[in-house]
């Protein structure tokens, strides 16, 4: 029976992973992210599993190859968390999961958007406190007649396309890939400067691609949105330039930023801080701390049961197509 070590996982996919294992897999299920000192946890393994925050950089392979693991799967669709051309070299087989229910990071980044448009956030804030004054600040669009833009219309932009369309808001998209040059996955398309125009919330859901989609939403594009449109990241945090986004909601220029992403997420995500000013990240506690219009959850877009479910039962599939081959 091959043997697997998965590292990250939490306490409630464990029931997850023996259910749709079917005995098939000696699984050795390890609670900690991989890093320097537990790498070891995995010798008599014959391949890893990861989950996206597990840093498999050239030395973790190194150890990996010379244990004689040979497969590195990863259960996200991403693999920046994974030194490839490392892995290439020492002949160790990466796979990922390359796709999983959509609406699962869809639905998130509507909710923060929904949040901050009927600025919710600042209300719970202030009720919780109690202060139930109705602040002008409160005042607000409606979302069905209002206008979303896109950006990045694969997958899970599709998801939220359709979500947002089903209240009956006008939905543009931006993807500069698309083999018909007026949609994509059913998104009308237009260029960016327009998206951005006529947007009251822009939604990100790029790859983060250095050089390409790195910075994508700079002080130029933030100036070109609708003042007090609303930025919604649920992509990679890098897309987004934070300085940028902290002049803009200074000047008032930009109307709120939700975010399922944060810069430097190994140090962040996944630690309890005593307070924010604790926080490793002083761009990151400045924003929390000074604008009640941005709103940050810790990388849970695809923390639901049929995301779950989908990356595992690849993950297997995985074990199955690559380790027999
Ligand atoms: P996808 O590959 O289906 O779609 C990405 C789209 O972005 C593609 O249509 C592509 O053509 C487009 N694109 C590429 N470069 C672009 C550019 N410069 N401008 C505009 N569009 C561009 O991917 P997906 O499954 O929809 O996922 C999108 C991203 O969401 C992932 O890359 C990942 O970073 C992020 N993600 C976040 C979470 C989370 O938990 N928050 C979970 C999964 C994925």
């Amino acid at each position: 029976m091959f043997k697997i070590t998965a590292y990250g996982v939490r306490p409630i996919e464990v029931p997850y992973f023996h259910k749709l294992n079917h005995n098939h897999y000696d699984l050795n299920l390890v609670p900690d992210l991989l890093d320097q000192q537990n790498a070891n946890v995995a010798k008599g393994s014959d391949g890893v599993l990861l989950r996206g925050n597990c840093q498999a950089d050239r030395h973790n392979l190194e150890q990996f190859k010379e244990w004689g693991i040979n497969y590195v799967f990863t259960r996200t669709v991403g693999v920046d968390h994974i030194d490839l051309p490392a892995a290439q070299e020492l002949g160790i087989t990466v796979a990922r999961v390359p796709s999983y229910s959509p609406y699962a990071v869809a639905e998130l980044a509507l909710t923060l958007g929904m949040t901050l448009f009927r600025k919710v956030g600042a209300e719970l804030t202030n009720t919780h406190a109690g202060r139930f004054t109705v602040a002008d600040s409160y005042f607000s669009k409606e979302i069905h007649s209002s206008t979303v833009g896109i950006i990045g219309c694969g997958r899970i932009g599709a998801a939220e396309a359709r979500l947002y369309a089903g209240m009956g808001t006008t939905v543009l998209g931006y993807d500069p890939n698309s083999s018909d040059p007026h949609q994509k996955n059913g998104i009308p398309l237009v260029d960016l400067p327009e998206l951005l125009q006529r947007a009251d919330l822009v939604s990100l859901h790029v790859p983060l691609i250095a050089g390409q989609t790195e910075n994508l939403i700079g002080a130029t594009e933030l100036q070109m949105m609708k003042p007090a449109a609303i930025l919604i990241n649920t992509a990679r945090s890098q897309v987004v330039n934070l300085a940028a986004v902290t002049t803009a909601l200074q000047h008032h220029q930009l109307g709120g930023y939700g975010a399922d992403v944060v810069v430097d997420e190994r140090h962040i995500f996944g630690n309890d801080f005593a307070t924010l000013a604790d926080l490793p990240s002083p761009e990151l506690r400045h924003l929390m701390e000074h604008f009640p219009n941005v709103i940050i959850t810790p990388h849970v877009g695809s923390f639901t049961e049929p995301a779950l479910q989908d990356m595992i039962t690849t993950s297997y599939q995985n074990f199955a197509t690559t380790i027999a081959t």
